[in-house]
């Protein structure tokens, strides 16, 4: 294998503004100087993957603009291989986001350059898929993309390469991306859209219903309660590590790029998942998505 790990998704500039109250209809507001991250869930987790330490790529579009070269070179300096990220075709995604001193916000998301990664570009990817022992995807690009990723990988020889997918923002999704998912990754609002509200009281409901579907395997992410790892031979709680959070930002996506990395490496689902659970409460401790992503170093001091 080339790589431990490829990630498939979105890049984004995120344009942050602090304000003392969100505009109105019609209403202008003055605001903080702007503040420019790289984000978007697709780079998110290439980057948390990378900085741990997996051999890791990346399959994105961008714009061929400085939101571009922003998001190419903060994968560049995690050690992201970028040779996969295609550029032009429409503006790098951007998410317009004002934030008040209480820390609700409103954001409106330009998907750019993300809506025009096609099936296509994952077809023309095949090679990089087969390479990577572990794909991961979320839910920030085309559908059909998506789709596209689930048939080029489960027309490699099996077990070659295995599919991961945190499906953000949620939509009911299609039988053969569900039967690819090993394993699909979900919050409980995410378990909701997928698998219909009449999912049952407890996380250990909620993936047995999810299972129904066909995934291979479900973990459940429950913020500061930990997570839940389930297969058909059952259910295994992983508790959280007590932390004093600070910015939930980017969780979700440094415990899926972990996750998604130690199970490649064969490692356990359940072993995984609480590794993956440290990644996380090392992020939720530190401001930003990106920028709050840990070392393998930090991890283990935690
Ligand atoms: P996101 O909101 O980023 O999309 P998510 O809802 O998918 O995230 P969360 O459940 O919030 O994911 O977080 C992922 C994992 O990170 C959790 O399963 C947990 O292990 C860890 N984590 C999140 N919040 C906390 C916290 N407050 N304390 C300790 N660990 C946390």
């Amino acid at each position: 294998y080339d790589y431990d790990l490829l990630v498939v998704g979105s890049a984004n500039a995120d344009l942050v503004i602090g304000v003392e109250q969100r505009p109105a209809a019609g209403e202008t507001v003055l605001g903080s100087d702007l503040a420019v991250h790289p984000g978007g869930k697709g780079a998110n987790q290439a980057v948390a993957a990378a900085r741990l330490g997996a051999r890791t790529a990346l399959l994105a579009r961008v714009g061929d603009d400085a939101h571009g070269r922003l998001l190419l070179d903060s994968q560049r300096d995690a050690g992201v291989d970028t040779a996969g990220v295609l550029v032009g075709g429409a503006p790098t995604g951007v998410a317009l986001i004002t934030v008040d001193p209480s820390g609700d916000n409103s954001i409106v998301v330009s998907l750019g350059a993300n809506a025009r990664l096609a099936p296509e570009d994952v077809r023309a990817a095949a090679g990089l898929l087969g390479a990577s022992r572990v794909v991961s995807t979320q839910l920030e690009i085309p559908l059909e993309s998506v789709v596209e990723v689930a048939k080029v990988v489960r027309d490699l020889p099996e077990g070659t390469t295995r599919l991961v997918l945190n499906p953000s923002p949620p939509q009911p999704l299609p039988e053969e991306v569900l039967a690819a998912c090993d394993p699909l990754i979900v919050n409980e609002h995410e378990a909701r859209v997928i698998a219909g509200d009449d999912l049952g009281d407890s996380p250990e409901d909620w993936a047995r219903a999810l299972l129904a579907l066909g995934p291979r395997s479900v973990v459940v992410t429950l913020g500061a309660e930990g997570a839940l790892v389930a297969s058909a031979e059952g259910s295994v709680r992983v508790p959280a590590v007590k932390v004093e959070a600070v910015d939930t930002t980017g969780a979700g996506d440094a415990f899926t790029a972990a996750l998604a990395w130690k199970l490649g490496q064969g490692e356990s689902p359940a072993d995984a998942a609480a590794y993956a659970a440290r990644v996380g409460a090392v992020a939720v401790t530190r401001a930003g998505a990106q920028a709050s992503f840990p070392t393998a170093e930090e991890v283990a001091a935690l």
